[in-house]
C-alpha cells in the first residue's frame, strides 16, 4: 500500500485538539498541526491573552484556530471543549493531551490538596478528555499523550508524585492502543526530557541535574517535540501505536 502523502501540508482537512495550548509545549505543538494543515483548537485554564495571542499567530499564517477555556481538572468543562471543537471546526482526527502540572519538592512534603492536582490534571483530565474525543474519532484518528521522560526513569529527586502520574499515563496509553487498534485510531505516548518552558525553565535551580543527565549536555526545545508530535499526528506513523517515544537528549539512554 503506498502512502499518498501531501509534503506540504500532511494535515489538511484534519481538525486536532491541543490541550494546555496557550504557551510552552503545547502551543508549539498546535502552531506545528497548523503549519502543517490543520484546523486546531487549543484548551487553557488561566491566561486568555496567551491562548489568544496562539490563535492570532496561527491565523496570521492563514491557518484556522479557536481557543477554548477549560480547566483540565473539570470533566464538564473539559467535555464541552471537544464538543465546542466538533461543533466549530466540523470534525476531530487529532487529540494531543498536553495539559499538564508538576509541584516539584520532597514527597514528604507534598500536601493531599497538591497531589491531588497532579493527578486530576495529568491523569483524571487526560483519561476524561479522551473519552470524549473517541465519540467523534474515525478511522485514521490519532491519540497522542504528551508524557515524560520521568514516565519510565526517573533521574533526579522532587518529581514523585508527578512521575506517578506520567508512569499512569504511560499504561494509559498502550491499554487503550490495544483497546482500539480495530476502529483504526492509533494511540502514543510522546515522552519528552527537560524542555525550556515556564513549566521547566532551562535556567532554574532545578536545571542543573537534569541537563546533566542529557547525553546531548543541553535542554531540549518546543519545536523538537512539536516536530515528534506532528509526525505521530501525519498519515506517515500510521503503523505506529502503543509506543512511547522518548525524545529527551538521550536523559534515559
Ligand atoms: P507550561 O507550564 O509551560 O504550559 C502548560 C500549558 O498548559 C499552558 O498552556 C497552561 O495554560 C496549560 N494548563 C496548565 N494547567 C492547565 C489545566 N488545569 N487545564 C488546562 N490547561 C492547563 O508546561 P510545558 O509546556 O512545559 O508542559 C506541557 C506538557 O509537557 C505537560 O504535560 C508536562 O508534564 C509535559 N512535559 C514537560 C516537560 C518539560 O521539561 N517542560 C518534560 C516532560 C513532560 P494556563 O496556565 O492558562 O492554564
Amino acid at each position: 500500500m503506498a502512502l499518498q502523502v501531501e509534503r506540504n501540508a500532511p494535515l489538511a482537512g484534519k481538525v486536532a485538539l491541543v490541550t494546555g495550548g496557550s504557551r510552552g509545549i503545547g502551543a508549539a505543538i498546535a502552531n506545528r498541526l497548523a503549519a502543517d494543515g490543520a484546523s486546531v483548537a487549543i484548551t487553557y485554564s488561566k491566561d486568555a491573552d496567551a491562548a489568544s495571542s496562539v490563535v492570532k499567530e496561527i491565523e496570521r499564517g492563514s491557518g484556522k484556530a479557536i481557543a477554548i477555556q477549560a480547566n483540565a481538572a473539570d470533566a464538564e468543562a473539559v467535555r464541552n471543549a471537544v464538543e465546542m471543537t466538533v461543533t466549530t471546526l466540523g470534525r476531530l482526527d487529532v487529540l494531543v493531551n498536553n495539559a499538564g502540572i508538576a509541584i516539584p519538592k520532597p514527597f514528604e512534603e507534598a500536601t493531599l490538596e497538591e497531589m491531588d492536582r497532579v493527578i486530576n490534571i495529568n491523569i483524571r483530565g487526560v483519561l476524561v478528555t479522551t473519552q470524549a474525543a473517541l465519540k467523534h474519532m474515525k478511522s485514521g484518528g490519532r491519540i497522542i499523550m504528551i508524557g515524560s521522560a520521568v514516565g519510565e526513569r526517573v533521574a533526579a529527586p522532587g518529581l514523585v508524585p508527578y512521575a506517578a502520574t506520567k508512569g499512569a499515563v504511560k499504561m494509559f496509553s498502550q491499554a487503550l492502543a490495544r483497546e482500539i487498534g480495530s476502529r483504526g485510531i492509533t494511540v502514543n505516548n510522546v515522552q519528552p526530557g527537560p524542555i525550556d518552558t515556564e513549566l521547566n525553565p532551562a535556567t532554574g535551580e532545578w536545571a542543573v541535574p537534569q541537563k546533566a543527565a542529557t547525553a546531548l549536555d543541553r535542554y531540549g526545545q518546543v519545536d523538537e517535540i512539536a516536530a515528534m508530535v506532528a509526525f505521530i499526528a501525519g498519515p506517515e506513523s500510521s503503523y505506529i501505536t502503543g509506543a512511547n517515544l522518548t525524545v529527551d537528549g538521550g536523559m534515559n539512554a
